[in-house]
């Protein structure tokens, strides 16, 4: 049995992105797999949150996450901010990180683009996540394609900690699916969909109605050639749209493009849109059923106690490994 670890910030209503490249794989993962799923709230405060916002957002996660399929018997689901050891074992992280891998990182380069005032723990964020993935003996950490420098990071900085102290750390491997891996924006078929994005019409959020969903999709940017073919460079947003499709339907890529031969692009568009309501319909369903109860509470309450007695384990052994603290 191996053990998973992957986080999802609330940083705003999950988007089909965040669903097809991470959440969707989770639900498999956890029938023969030891699962802790997180919800990052840490990370997301590393760029400005509204406070009544971001609690909303992280329940609204704990559902979701409930809503798609993770069954709390078989996963650990809990909230990072519950679990001190991550912050604690993230500060350990930062000293054994060094400022110019951070600086290299493209999540920190997009985020902090063009902005006045960018917080450290903007940089600082990959030796968090380290400490999440960490802190758990995590073998495998799936996500979407963007995280992959972050993992790479993390297994730099275990191994570094490792040859420096004691040898404490599991080294994880990455997890991407082949598929679905980097689900693009509907506006700008050049970048990630990306919750955070202050334009909605970019992604399909998770809670979408059908109408909000038919009419993103219909104004998603496409080309002028009228053909519905898959090819990421010529054709950036019809190739996405054929993903989304494909993932959402269960049929290929080509047998889609067959069956649009001839075909322009406004049938094209409904049938994608139907597929994604088709998804998402029973997930929101479920959603509504769970975002008020006790049950949620619960589950997170439990989440939060397993996740602390495991984490606490593994940051001892790495302050004892350091030298912090006196010897007991
Ligand atoms: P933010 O804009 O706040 O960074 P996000 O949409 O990028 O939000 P994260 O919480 O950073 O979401 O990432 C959660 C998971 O979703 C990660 O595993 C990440 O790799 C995956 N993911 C994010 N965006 C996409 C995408 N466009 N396509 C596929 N997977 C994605
Ligand atoms: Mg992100």
């Amino acid at each position: 049995m191996k053990t998973i670890f992957s986080g999802i910030q609330p940083s705003g209503t999950l988007t089909l992105g965040n669903y097809l490249g991470a959440m969707k794989h989770f639900v498999e993962l956890q029938n023969d797999n030891n699962c802790y799923f997180c919800i990052v709230d840490q990370h997301a405060i590393t760029v400005p949150q509204d406070r009544l916002e971001l609690r909303k957002n992280i329940r609204s996660l704990a559902a979701l996450y409930l809503a798609v399929g993770i069954d709390p018997d078989k996963s650990t689901l809990f909230i990072q901010s519950e679990v001190p050891a991550h912050a604690q074992l993230g500060w350990i992280m930062q000293c054994t990180s060094y400022i110019g891998e951070l600086e290299r990182m493209t999540q920190f380069k997009d985020k902090s683009e063009g902005k006045e005032a960018v917080s450290s723990a903007l940089l600082t964020y990959p030796p968090l996540m380290a400490a999440d993935i960490l802190l758990y003996n995590t073998d495998i950490v799936p996500v979407g394609e963007d995280q992959k420098q972050h993992l790479e990071l993390t297994r730099d900085l275990a191994v570094r900690f490792n040859k420096k102290y004691n040898d404490i750390f599991t080294i994880p491997e990455v997890k991407i699916p082949k598929v679905g891996a980097r689900i693009m924006s509907l506006t700008d078929p050049l970048k990630k969909m990306s919750k955070s994005n202050p334009n909605p019409k970019s992604f399909i959020s998770m809670l979408d109605d059908e109408k909000q969903i038919t009419k993103k999709i219909k104004s998603a940017v496409t080309d002028s050639d009228n053909e519905v073919r898959y090819n990421k460079e010529e054709k950036p947003g019809v190739a996405n749209l054929l993903s989304i499709y494909s993932l959402c339907s269960g049929e290929s890529i080509e047998s889609l493009e067959k069956k649009y031969v001839g075909k322009g692009y406004g049938d094209f568009k409904s049938d994608v849109a139907e597929a994604v309501v088709n998804v998402l319909k029973p997930i929101q369903e479920r959603y509504h059923e769970l975002i008020n109860s006790e049950e949620l509470d619960k589950i997170l309450d439990h989440g939060a106690e397993k996740a602390n007695k495991s984490a606490f384990k593994m940051l001892k052994k790495a302050e004892k490994a350091i030298g912090l603290g006196r010897k007991r």
